[in-house]
């Protein structure tokens, strides 16, 4: 019996706010909170339970705390956007909630995603007996948990990491992001990195790409960028000596990005139009699509996952574990498409495991130090089903 708080009423938090109502044994109450209440009622709306909503400005730390002092929620989730990381962890920590999200903190002014701000806060969350699970979703967070079970269960040493993430869908519109474009914009357009022999390395955005083979998909051309789930990967993977994160991109979307790059559409300072300062990405993100407004016709599937080289027995051994999602199953189950549903069940299910006490401790964690046994088990039974390939 417990109370959940989910900040957050885009994409993403329709589907957790779905998938926590699903949950009826554990989650006996819901409070969907976001800056704008409309869309927090459109929610509730469909579901097929009574939830509460309401309106609150996440990075008012005070007007936060007193909201969550008011619902008393047993955890809070956070799928607002991560400039929010830091308000909402603090609120937390003001009124004892353990906090749960899916993706590190970035600052507004600057188009930079590190772990730094958010594991600053560990002695804080240790000293108050609370806990912090960063990272959540998918990629991160499925991909963490993926490569916690193969350094348990499969391999003695794991010395390589690939993690591949392909989105086959077909959305039907000439140029859309598939979560909040200012967010997937920015991590896009930033120079890739991957760590190999305990060094970082750079490359020039978007300038490496392989074809991989996706389960169920088939070949894909995928570039190099950098994932924030390597940060902490590298910290907690023994013996590792690469890792590397690949996205796939159609030829027509990085032609797309490449003129809005070129004309300054994705600049994230702000510039003076008509005599008010505006700043190009938001309101190229107020021209394109909302990415929950796609859900209804898309097409395909996406299919991400993690391909291990390393040691098992004394044998070189090589292995995928993945998920494939359809997105318009996703559509029929949740009005969503698939990367907010990739995103939106492991974030409930990280939730779950909490209240519970399945994943306890006090701290800030991310989700590969937590036992991943239980939450992969949960992934199968509330839609994300998952297999191993050995290649
Ligand atoms: P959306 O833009 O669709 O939704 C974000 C929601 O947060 C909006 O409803 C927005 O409100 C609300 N919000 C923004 N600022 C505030 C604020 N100050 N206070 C309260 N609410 C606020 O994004 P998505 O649902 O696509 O993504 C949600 C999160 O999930 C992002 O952090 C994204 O990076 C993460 N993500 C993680 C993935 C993973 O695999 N780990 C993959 C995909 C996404 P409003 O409507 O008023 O603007």
């Amino acid at each position: 019996m417990a109370k959940v708080m989910i900040i957050g009423a885009g994409g993403v938090g329709n589907v957790v706010a779905h998938k926590c109502a699903q949950a009826s044994d554990v989650f006996t109450e819901i409070c969907l909170a976001s800056r704008t209440l409309s869309k927090c009622e459109a929610i509730a709306g469909d579901l097929p339970r009574q939830v509460e909503t309401a309106q609150v400005d996440a990075d008012d730390v005070d007007a936060l705390s007193a909201l969550i002092d008011q619902t008393q929620p047993d955890v809070v989730i956070n799928v607002a956007l991560p400039y929010q990381d830091l308000s909402i962890m603090e609120a937390c920590l003001r009124t004892g909630v353990p906090y749960l999200d899916t993706a590190n903190y970035e600052p507004p002014d600057e188009a930079k995603f590190e772990y730094k701000w958010q594991w600053a806060f560990h002695d804080r969350f240790r000293e108050k007996y609370l806990m912090a699970v960063l990272g959540c979703g998918f990629d991160p967070g499925v991909t963490n948990a993926f490569c916690a079970y193969a350094q348990q269960h499969l391999f003695d040493e794991i010395h390589y990491i690939d993690i591949v993430d392909c989105n086959a869908g077909d959305h039907g519109h000439p140029f859309a992001t598939n979560f909040n474009p200012e967010i997937n914009i920015r991590e896009i357009t930033q120079r890739g990195k991957y760590w190999e022999n305990g060094e970082w390395v750079e490359v020039e955005p978007l300038s490496v790409s392989q074809e991989i083979d996706f389960p169920e998909v088939g070949p894909r051309k995928a570039y190099l960028i950098y994932h924030e789930e390597e940060e902490s990967l590298v910290k907690h993977i023994k013996g590792l000596k690469r890792i590397r994160f690949w996205m796939t991109f159609s030829d027509n979307y990085l032609t797309h990005l490449r003129v809005l790059q070129n004309v300054g559409m994705t600049r994230i300072d702000p510039v003076i139009f008509e005599g008010r300062e505006i700043v190009p990405i938001k309101f190229l993100k107020a021209l394109l699509p909302d990415p929950a407004s796609l859900a209804p016709n898309y097409k395909g599937k996406t299919s991400i996952g993690c391909i291990f080289e390393g040691v098992k027995n004394g044998k070189p051994k090589k292995t995928m574990i993945y998920n494939v999602c359809d997105h318009a199953e996703c559509y029929k189950e949740v009005k969503a498409q698939a990367v907010s549903y990739t995103t939106g069940v492991p974030a409930m299910v990280g939730a779950l495991l909490m209240v519970t006490d399945q994943w306890r401790g006090a701290g800030v964690f991310n989700v590969e130090q937590l036992d991943p046994v239980p939450f992969l088990d949960l992934l199968n039974r509330y839609g994300l089903p998952w297999k191993e390939k050995p290649l």
